[in-house]
């Protein structure tokens, strides 16, 4: 068993602040990466809107900058994914990654969030043959290719602008006949000329021999069935929290995601929570980042108090 003062589950933007700054503190932090090094945004191709860089920059070059900077001052990283937790006892509590066995004074919980899945016959099949989650990893694989997106959301248009530069053409199917995304984006994808929309439509099934072919839509205005050939189906309908580990551990909302306090605190005093797996609403790199900051400041105070 290792001992550790801190303990930050998760190498996105609000765990590598929290080891940032519990660095800095002197606690030596460990940081277990989780399946995704970076987490999401390290799969994420322009990155706009995180402040200090006028030109934009991309999201692996941003995570590695974060987490090399947290190792500068003495945080560790191990490429690892914590596989079960016991906070029932309180302080210091046991995390068990698949090699190690290790014993926290506290922890700062930042598992982030997956995205969602359609749910229907096919998908599961054909993910990383034709079925993808991430337009900057895989757009690069259907130059010229015809693909559909599945959503109306700011991540489907985004990702739908970034697809029209590989795909001959890229069919945006939604549920409803109105667009989620906010107006910048929305504008930008009407004005795209190789972005066509299937309103008020779902995909039933994904069909392929080998890789993806075609998808069965349903009009849910006129029951109309149609199958529909591409060779690609690029899904983005949202994220869920990645608390399975924690149930029964630590209170969450009904869909999942961790209840803190305003001091990032969550049910178990000790254990804290920031970015993605606490925040439904935001979701944003800066937003992440604050909020692994404040984990990090409350974790260092409760460690002193405690003391
Ligand atoms: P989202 O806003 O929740 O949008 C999800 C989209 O998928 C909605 O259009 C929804 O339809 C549709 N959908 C959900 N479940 C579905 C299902 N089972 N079948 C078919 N369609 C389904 O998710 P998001 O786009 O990932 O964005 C999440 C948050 O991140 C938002 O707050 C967003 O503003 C933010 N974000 C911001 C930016 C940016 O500022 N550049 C970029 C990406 C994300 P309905 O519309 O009918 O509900």
């Amino acid at each position: 068993m290792k001992k550790e003062k801190v303990v930050v589950i998760g190498s996105g933007p609000a765990g590598l602040t929290a080891a940032l700054y519990t660095a800095r503190a002197r606690l030596e932090p460990l940081i277990v990466s989780g399946t995704q090094l970076g987490g999401q945004i390290s799969i994420t191709n322009e990155v706009e809107n995180y402040p200090g860089f006028p030109e934009g920059t991309t999201g692996p070059e941003l995570v590695e900058l974060m987490r090399k900077q947290a190792e500068v001052f003495g945080a560790r990283t191990v490429i690892d994914e914590v596989t079960k937790v016991d906070f029932t006892k309180g302080s210091p509590f046991t995390l068990e990654t698949h090699s190690e066995t290790y014993e926290a004074e506290a922890v700062i919980v930042t598992a982030g969030a997956s995205p969602k899945r359609l749910e229907v016959p096919g998908e599961e099949n054909f993910i990383g043959r034709g079925v993808s989650f991430c337009a900057t990893c895989d757009g690069f694989f259907f130059r010229d290719k015809d693909v559909v997106v599945v959503g109306g959301g700011d991540s489907a248009m985004e990702e739908s602008i970034f697809l029209t530069r590989f795909a001959k053409e890229v069919k945006v199917i939604h549920r409803r006949d109105e667009l989620r995304a906010g107006e910048a984006l929305k504008q930008r994808a009407f004005a795209n000329d190789k972005l066509d929309f299937v309103w008020d439509t779902v995909v039933e099934e994904i069909i392929g021999n080998g890789k993806v072919q075609s998808i069965k839509t349903r009009n849910l205005k006129t029951g109309e069935i149609e199958e529909r050939p591409t060779d690609g189906v690029f899904i983005f309908i949202g994220h869920y929290p990645n608390s399975s580990l924690f149930e029964d551990q630590l209170e969450m909302d009904e869909a999942g995601y961790l209840l803190v306090d305003k001091r990032m605190m969550t049910s178990v005093p000790g254990v804290f929570a920031a970015g993605e797996i606490q925040d439904p609403v935001f979701r944003q790199i800066a937003t992440s980042v604050g909020q692994g900051c404040a984990a990090a400041m409350m974790a260092e105070r409760w460690l002193e108090e405690r003391e």
